[in-house]
């Protein structure tokens, strides 16, 4: 075993604080990664926060994870001391189901162990996640990263850049796709600079005013106040398929409404409350609405090389861990540009 130093939730309503926790020494697939950066998604909020349900306290969250490997197993053949690794939302799953053969370990049937917030294969042994000094995770869990990128942009592309990119991938967005993307926080502006190096056309739709001149930058050939009745009327009708990565209640039915006949809106944002869906826009349209989660390891990988290749990387503000609690208030306001990533050396 080896101590971390850490940030960890104790209870649903109060700040995280600075906390010690422990990590297993590396087994033979195991390698051991010095964290770097770790992102902060709003995942990491609606969990400690007990949102989408109960947690089991202490949680240190984070699942935007980049580092330099510092051991590795006897048996491991992917890395060797001083490489570059990733880690996202998952370390393990049970790699036998029909989901995770697939390479759709975000699914499987077993059971599936998230970073944090969650118990690893053996049913007992609590995750505990990335806002922390090191981590050990199985390789094959792990993802190569490649040097002379810079890493506290590249953090965020393990869970904000992978769920985005994955539908956008599903859907064979293209050279002409039309594709909205709903809100500009996290998921939402690397969803707008993936879709745009996939070649589509990108509506921005923000309800940000101060969001504007930004959108061209990220990519974005427009901009689209969400709130502005004649620019929703406007663009009834036009879009493939939208990205909803809202973390909130919203209209959901006014979004259906922008897209084309056939298209489909893709839920990745995570509201803890239900919406409430018409079935005409649906029905009419023969519009979909679909949900995404992640991305397999397979995809998580080549989503970093076309990240890599393609030099798409996050907008980010370094923070240092003392200001995490303040930066998760920045985030429920809407207020980062566009991810806040921790600088983990100042744990
Ligand atoms: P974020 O940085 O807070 O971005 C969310 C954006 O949505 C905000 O910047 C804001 O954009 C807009 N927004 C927020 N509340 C709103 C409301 N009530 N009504 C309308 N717009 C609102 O969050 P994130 O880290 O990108 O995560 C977004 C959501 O995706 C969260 O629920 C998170 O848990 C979820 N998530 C899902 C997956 C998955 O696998 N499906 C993975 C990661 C995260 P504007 O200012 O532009 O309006
Ligand atoms: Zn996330
Ligand atoms: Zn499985």
């Amino acid at each position: 075993m080896s101590e971390a130093r850490a940030y960890a939730s104790a209870s649903p309503t109060t700040p995280l604080a600075p906390r010690r926790i422990s990590r297993r020494e590396p087994g033979p697939l195991d390698v051991a990664i010095d964290i770097a950066y770790c992102g902060i998604c709003h995942s990491d909020i609606h969990t400690v926060r007990g949102e989408w349900g109960p947690g089991a306290y202490p949680i240190v969250p984070g699942h935007e994870i980049v580092g330099r490997v510092s051991r590795v197993g006897k048996r491991v053949k992917k890395f060797k001391i001083g490489d570059l690794a990733g880690v996202g939302c998952m370390v393990d799953s049970c790699r036998k189901c029909a989901n995770c053969r697939r390479g759709m370990e975000q699914h499987c049937l077993g059971r599936l162990s998230f970073t944090y917030n969650a118990v690893e294969q053996d049913g007992v042994t609590r995750t505990q996640g990335g806002y922390s000094s090191h981590i050990v995770v199985d390789e094959a869990f792990t993802l190569k990263v490649k040097s002379g990128q810079p890493l506290e942009r590249v953090a965020p592309l393990l869970c904000a850049g992978i769920t985005t990119y994955s539908p956008l991938k599903r859907h064979g967005v293209k050279k002409g796709t039309r594709v909205g993307v709903l809100g500009l926080g996290g998921l939402g502006h690397m969803a707008v600079k993936l879709a745009a190096a996939m070649g589509a056309t990108v509506t921005a739709l923000s309800g940000s005013e101060s969001k504007r001149p930004d959108a061209k930058k990220l990519g974005a050939s427009s901009f689209a106040l969400t709130k502005d009745p004649a620019v929703m009327a406007a663009l009834a009708g036009t879009l493939d398929l939208i990205i909803d990565t809202v973390s909130g209640d919203h209209d959901v039915n006014s979004m259906v409404g922008l897209l084309t006949t056939g298209g489909t809106l893709v839920m990745v944002g995570a509201s803890p409350r239900p919406h409430a869906v018409g079935s005409f826009p649906l029905i009419f349209g023969r519009r979909a609405i679909e949900g995404s989660l992640i991305g397999g390891i397979k995809e998580t990988q080549e989503m970093l090389d076309f990240c890599a290749k393609k030099k798409v990387f996050a907008d980010v503000e370094v923070i240092a861990a003392k200001d995490i609690n303040a930066a998760y208030e920045r985030v429920l306001k809407s207020d980062v540009r566009y991810r806040f990533s921790i600088d983990c050396s100042t744990l």
